[in-house]
């Protein structure tokens, strides 16, 4: 984004453009169908690999587009927008794809990326573990030298996708030779190595992507499962966290346009005293206050994306954080609104807006939580001291 004319470029409009009408061929219905059927949205997944959109972030010689995070992020907002917004386009090419580009050695690439930007293959995330929560210095996923190779052990929780990958980005910990401190490391653990197990968990939230546990018990792992350096594994963490924030806030983006579109042309159409419903400023007011706060924090979105690939991997931490904020904060709101516009007719089926109530809810937990993005801003953002 030109950061003097607040305009995209002429080829993200055109990209836009291009998924929109993807989107629109398959449609919140086919999404809402295939995750009630517990279906996964295999065909349009595979459609997007194939025209190039899951991998428009990775780089040209592994198979992908060579363009940026805010190109991927235009591709997942504009699927969302269509009522399809994808889960696993937030790790698969966002976090996994970009750690892997960024960190990964020339025979990790080319390994992984190829696929993972066709949409043949798929990498998923592990770091939130049961006991540790929001509270990520205190994971125990812990890997233990064997030689030259890794034994890798410990318990995450809430890992989306893992039924549908080939392989898991774990974060782990190993110890420092020095110190006998534990420090983070990022390990690609296969879905079928022996030692790993994951199990669903239920959840309330009508989507084609499963939650799990995941159970690892002395993982045999290669030397080569390691990404990256041992030693620079945070700096790699973040580089993979920001996307993940930014990808988190399209998501959110996306489900609100889609959610006031959908408000906006009820409250045109539905009368009940003879004028539409949307004359009566009750109606309307909110609406207009939700497109407000769906532009501000789409702009915010721009900045992280926009300072992210420029490559100030610090400077994007804040706008990321505040984008995904602002864009959870707006989607939980544009749902209810759109659903308090549509009456009774906003909790049936045929509406396609009860779906996604829990699905913005996400939003606001995940990646990480509106708690933590205000302590961030407290402590980082206004100097605050940290209370935790
Ligand atoms: C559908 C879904 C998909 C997910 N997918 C993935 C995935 O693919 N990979 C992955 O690794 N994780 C995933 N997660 C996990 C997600 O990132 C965590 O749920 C989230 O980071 C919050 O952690 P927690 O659930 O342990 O909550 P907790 O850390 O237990 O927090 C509970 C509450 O306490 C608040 N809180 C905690 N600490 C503080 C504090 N210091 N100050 C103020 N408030 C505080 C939190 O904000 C929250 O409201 C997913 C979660 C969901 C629901």
């Amino acid at each position: 984004m030109n950061a003097m004319n607040f305009t995209e470029p002429e080829e993200r409009v055109a990209l836009r453009a291009a998924v929109a009408e993807l989107g629109k061929k398959y449609g919140h219905e086919y999404y809402a169908k295939q995750a009630r059927a517990g279906l996964k949205t295999e065909e349009l997944w595979a459609e997007a690999g194939r025209l190039g959109y899951l991998g428009v972030n990775l780089p040209e010689e592994y198979g992908g587009g060579g363009a940026g995070i805010a190109d991927l992020a235009a591709v997942l907002e504009e699927l969302a927008a269509a009522g399809c917004p994808l889960l696993l386009m937030v790790v698969s090419p966002a976090i996994c794809g970009t750690v892997i580009s960024r960190f990964g050695t020339d025979e990790q690439k080319k390994r992984w990326l190829p696929g993972i930007a066709d949409g043949s293959r798929r990498m998923v995330f592990a770091i939130t573990e049961p006991d540790a929560g929001s509270n990520s210095h205190k994971i125990t996923t812990t890997a233990k030298r064997d030689g030259g190779d890794w034994v890798l052990s410990g318990r995450k929780v809430y890992i989306s996708g893992v039924d549908e990958a080939d392989a898991v980005l774990v974060v782990g910990r190993t110890e420092d030779a020095k110190t006998g401190k534990l420090k983070p490391a990022l390990f690609i653990v296969p879905t079928d190595a022996p030692g790993f197990e994951y199990k669903q968990i239920e959840m309330d939230l009508i989507a084609p992507e499963k939650q799990f546990g995941l159970f690892l018990d002395d993982v045999h792992l290669p030397a080569d499962a390691l990404v990256g350096e041992e030693d620079a594994a945070i700096a790699q963490l973040f580089a993979g966290l920001n996307p993940e924030r930014i990808m988190g806030a399209s998501f959110s983006l996306g489900i609100a346009r889609y959610a006031l579109g959908k408000a906006v042309a009820y409250a045109n159409e539905r009368k009940v005293w003879g004028a539409p419903i949307g004359t009566h400023q009750g109606l309307a007011h909110p609406l207009a206050e939700i497109k407000i706060e769906l532009e501000l924090a789409k702009l915010m979105t721009q900045k992280a994306a926009s300072l992210y690939d420029s490559g100030d991997d610090f400077g994007a931490g804040e706008s990321a954080n505040m984008a995904k904020y602002a864009a959870a904060e707006v989607a939980i709101r544009a749902v209810d609104q759109a659903v308090q516009t549509h009456g009774g007719n906003g909790l049936a089926s045929e509406y396609g807006l009860g779906t996604l109530v829990a699905a913005v809810r996400l939003g606001r937990i995940a990646p990480v939580s509106r708690e933590m993005v205000l302590n961030f801003v407290g402590q980082h953002s206004l100097g605050l001291p940290r209370s935790y």
